[in-house]
């Protein structure tokens, strides 16, 4: 029997496609190859711990934020804006804050060694520019790497090494600041217009909700079953919707009126022929580490950024920000690691690490209790974004018939941009047309 349509892939851009096809009235049927819906944005808890998959949080500005979710129901604890710069060549801590946001914070960060009074009015009038510009528009146009467009700002190298390094490192998982400006400006904007918040019950909460959505709206979700082929599609060069499309699964060999490929690139790549899907990868590696309550380590709710080195990038107090990550006697931090080199390093090498900057940071404090309680290495946590990259990426009508794509590789690599992703190809699939080219 056909089904209305099928989608592949239980990710963020997955779950959007489908429940909003659902609640248009649409029969649709999802086949995830886990056991778990979700991708890229998960949660496992253990002992008491909340364990994200790698460390990733909600910008709370973007739109299709706003628009997919209960925001009220996840329950989001906050970051304070700003970080906590940490040397430890000099065995210092300085607090970066933003001073309209965190007006208390404000005279510490203007004292603050690593950045010059006119990096941080630059960043003010960066702000104002952005801020008055059209979001919808900002992966248009000349592109060039976040450096580059810092330079041409004129932002002193204090300022670029010492906290836009680290802290885009841990956005864009590159440290080396190669990454398109278009990235920077978005994100930059969604910084100065929201919060930066992870869900009490962890990011995992977020593709829960979006699936429980989905199965109200009437979208049936098969586990452990995955696309391995599309086999015919009928409406193939020709018209849209002139479906149906036939495709085999790890299960069965299935029918559907249309199709919509949500897995990661990479696989979405090989079932679909869509050459332009990027499968360039970033990887990062996250370790969790448990400290005992009575070593706990206070930031004000801040990320602790790494200046004068990468490894780690960051570290970052996830109990102190959200204390339902972390049992009542016990704190829960995790520590990034960026690029290919991290994957391969083992577990105590990395707490090692942790352990030692930690120490240097906090000379008065100890950090042998600190105790690794899980790695995540993430081959293919992001696609590489260089400049001018969002020129080349396929739309989400761009396989032939009645196949559509859904997944943040057609937007950019974010909640932000598998959501809205989603959103494009059910849009697409209604229509039964392409959509922006
Ligand atoms: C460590 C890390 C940190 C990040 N940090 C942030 C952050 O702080 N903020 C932010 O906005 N974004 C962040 N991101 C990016 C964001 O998580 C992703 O852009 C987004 O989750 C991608 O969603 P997706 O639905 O496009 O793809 P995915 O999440 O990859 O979903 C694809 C789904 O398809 C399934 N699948 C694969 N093959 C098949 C098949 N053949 N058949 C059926 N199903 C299949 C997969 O199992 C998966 O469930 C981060 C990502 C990582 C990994």
């Amino acid at each position: 029997m056909s089904e209305e349509v099928a989608v592949a892939g239980g990710g963020l851009a997955g779950l959007v496609v489908a429940r909003r096809l659902a609640e248009a009235g649409v029969d649709v049927h999802l086949y995830e190859t886990r056991d778990t819906v979700g991708g890229r944005v998960r949660s496992r808890h253990r002992d008491g711990f909340v364990l994200d998959r790698g460390f990733q949080v909600l910008f709370t500005a973007y739109p299709a934020v706003q628009r997919e979710l209960d925001l009220a129901a996840l329950d989001l604890h906050t970051f304070a804006p700003g970080a906590v710069l940490c040397d430890t060549e000099a065995g210092t801590r300085s607090v970066l804050s933003d001073p309209f946001r965190d007006p208390r914070s404000a005279v510490a960060s203007l004292r603050n060694r690593h950045v010059s009074t006119s990096d941080k009015l630059r960043t003010l009038l960066l702000r104002e520019d952005l801020t008055s510009r059209d979001p919808s528009r900002f992966f248009t146009g000349a592109d060039r790497s976040i450096r580059e467009y810092l330079d041409s700002w004129g932002f002193g190298e204090g300022y670029v090494e010492n906290f836009v390094a680290p802290f885009y490192g841990g956005i864009t998982l590159d440290r080396s600041l190669s990454t398109s400006k278009h990235v920077f400006e978005y994100t930059f904007r969604a910084l100065s217009e929201g919060e930066i918040a992870v869900p009490a019950d962890g990011m995992g909460a977020i593709t829960r909700q979006l699936a429980e959505r989905a199965r109200a709206a009437g979208v049936t979700i098969y586990t452990n079953e995955g696309l391995t082929s599309i086999e015919t599609d009928r409406g193939g060069g020709s018209a849209r919707g002139a479906g149906p499309v036939t495709f085999r699964t790890t299960e069965t060999r299935r029918e559907a009126q249309a199709l919509v490929v949500a897995t990661d690139p990479r696989s979405a790549r090989e079932v679909t022929g869509v050459e332009s899907i990027p499968e360039t990868a970033k990887p990062s590696t996250t370790q969790f580490y448990a400290l005992p309550q009575r070593d706990r380590i206070e930031t004000g709710r801040k990320i602790l950024l790494h200046t004068d080195g990468a490894s780690p990038n960051v570290v970052v107090p996830l109990s102190e920000v959200a204390p339902e990550y972390a049992p009542a006697d016990r704190e829960l931090l995790c520590a990034t690691f960026l690029g290919e080199a991290s994957l391969d390093r083992d577990d105590e090498d990395l707490a090692a690490d942790t352990r030692r900057v930690l120490s240097a940071w906090y000379p008065d404090r100890s950090f042998e209790a600190l105790e690794p309680i899980h790695t995540d290495r993430l081959r293919f946590a992001q696609f590489a974004q260089p400049p001018g990259v969002f020129d080349d990426l396929p739309s989400v009508t761009a396989p032939d018939g009645s196949v559509y794509l859904a997944g943040d590789y057609t937007a950019w690599s974010s909640i932000q941009g598998a959501m809205e992703s989603g959103a494009e190809a059910a849009s697409a699939v209604l229509a039964g047309e392409p959509v922006g080219e």
